[in-house]
């Protein structure tokens, strides 16, 4: 019997898991995919937002500006890509800079540090390439960016590196209740559980309703697209540039990203399949225009990739987190839209208190791990490059040629604690795959060096999901067909 099983591992499923890792209690985390990172949590504006949005007095506002400062800490510790390159609201007329006005008080009252109104002069100073047609901006020295599905990955990883056991392609279809415990079905397999976290993300609805008397919240989802832009456009801005947000949201925005490219979008549109990540030509096309009203020079014909990503909006306007009203120890993790990524620390941590209440014991580990290793080949010096490859000849073989990826950091990314089984899974862990080419040159190497690794056939290495095969069998068989 597990005394807490998560249900989903996003980001918030890991962040919970990492944090409930540091005390003496088994742990499940069960999630329905292939891969741990695999919903909203890969594929956002990957922002650590400052904390000046959400309203004063909120969850959301308390647990942004906590979760902000706990990223930070958290990437040193793990490893994980972060940049805390400040972010800019832009205002281009007088109600705009309303707006800013009120972000800003708001940001005071929610203890957002460093915040400033800039005037159009100092904001260009900061960043040449804006319209010139801004009237000022508010200015957030807080605000970063970060790799969403590495932080992910990190948390997850340390959890079970720190007893956790992961479930995964576990998709929890049943719950039974028997008598103050449960009983999760993910088909034929069954986990038992003392207290369950539902962080399903756009499922958590459907998670809560397999064990509540009766609906408590429902999920809506809201989609949103992107351009990414090649590295050439990366350091067309240093900083986050926001427009002033309107009621669907943060609106669109321009970023540089942790790996060097420049990442534009979202929209905002309504789907009515919690799943549906296709981007379609009219929502780009309003990315685009509205994007250049910020940064004229965008050079769209750089755009490497286009992505959606989709936003678990509850009815309610906070985040839900709270114990179920008809299942006791059952706690909701839902709605956990944005600024979802950044809070997801300090929503474990309200998470914690919340099981705590219910009888959970916390007993802290003395031997908690909270580091990780990592080596990324190309940010060696060139003496530490030649030892490496002394050490390990893999480590002198580049397989991702446009990000510089070697075969040992794949093999390492292979064998990390939650195995990658596709090539895509490996992408997440360790870059290949992410350059200008999208994975076109190291694509099928990377499939051989996971099929080696992992003893598999060469056909039954999935690009990602659960289906998604590269390969259906051999063409040829060494001879020529009479
Ligand atoms: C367009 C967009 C932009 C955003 N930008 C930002 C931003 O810049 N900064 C920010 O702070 N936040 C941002 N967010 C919000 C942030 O991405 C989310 O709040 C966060 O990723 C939610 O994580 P999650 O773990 O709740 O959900 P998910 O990552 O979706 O994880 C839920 C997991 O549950 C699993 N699951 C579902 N049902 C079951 C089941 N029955 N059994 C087992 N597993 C199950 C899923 O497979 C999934 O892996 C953005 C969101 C979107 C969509």
């Amino acid at each position: 019997m597990y005394d807490v099983a998560i249900i989903g591992c996003g980001v918030i499923g890991a962040a919970t898991a990492y944090e409930l890792s540091r005390y003496d209690l088994k742990i499940a985390v069960l999630e329905k995919e292939n891969d741990v990172a695999d919903g909203t949590t890969k594929a956002n504006s990957a922002i650590v937002h400052a904390g000046y949005d959400p309203e004063p007095g909120t969850a959301m506002a308390r647990l942004n500006v906590l979760g902000n400062a706990m990223i930070e800490e958290i990437a040193k510790k793990l490893k994980v890509p972060y940049q805390k390159c400040g972010s800019l609201v832009l205002g281009f007329n007088e109600d705009d800079l309303h707006v800013i006005y009120r972000l800003y008080r708001q940001g005071m009252v929610n203890g957002v540090p460093g915040i400033r109104v800039l005037n159009a002069r100092e904001t260009l100073e900061m960043e040449p390439n804006l319209s010139k047609e801004i009237k000022g901006a508010l200015y957030a020295p807080s605000g970063a960016i970060v790799s969403p599905w590495e932080l992910c990955i990190a948390m997850a990883d340390t959890a079970k590196r720190n007893g956790a056991d992961f479930f995964l392609n576990s998709k929890v279809d049943r719950i039974e209740r028997t008598g103050t415990a449960y009983r999760l079905f993910c088909g034929d397999q069954v986990v038992e559980a003392a207290r369950v976290v539902n962080a399903a993300g756009l499922h958590s609805d459907d998670v809560h309703n397999l064990v509540a008397e009766k609906p408590e919240f429902r999920i809506i989802p809201s989609k949103g697209q992107y351009y990414l832009l090649d590295k050439s456009q990366g350091n067309l801005v240093s900083k986050v540039i926001f427009q002033c947000p309107s009621k669907v949201g943060k609106g669109v925005l321009v970023s540089p990203t942790v790996h060097g490219n420049l990442i534009v979008g979202p929209d905002a549109v309504g789907v009515e399949n919690d799943d549906d990540v296709s981007t379609t030509q009219s929502g780009l096309d309003f990315v685009r225009e509205t994007a250049v009203r910020s940064v004229p020079g965008i050079n769209f014909r750089e755009s490497i990739r286009n992505f959606a990503g989709v936003r678990a909006q509850s009815e309610r306007s906070d985040f839900i987190i709270e114990e179920s009203k008809s299942a006791r120890g059952f706690i909701n993790l839902a709605g956990i839209k944005s600024p979802g990524l950044t809070s997801a620390p300090a929503i474990a941590l309200d998470c914690i208190k919340l099981l705590e209440r219910t009888g959970v014991f916390l007993k802290e580990k003395e031997d908690f791990i909270d580091e990780r290793r990592k080596v990324s080949f190309k940010s060696l010096s060139p003496e530490e490059k030649a030892a490496l490859i002394e050490k390990n000849p893999l480590y002198g073989r580049v397989i991702c040629r446009c990000e510089t990826i070697t075969e040992g950091e794949i093999v390492d990314a292979i064998h990390s604690p939650i195995t990658p089984r596709t090539v895509d899974a490996v992408k997440k862990r360790c870059n290949a795959g992410m350059g200008r080419c999208q994975g076109g040159f190291c694509g099928p190497r990377v499939q051989e060096i996971l099929a080696r690794e992992l003893g598999l056939p060469l056909e039954e290495v999935l690009l990602n999901k659960k289906g998604t095969y590269i390969l259906t069998g051999e063409t040829k068989k060494g001879g020529v067909q009479q």
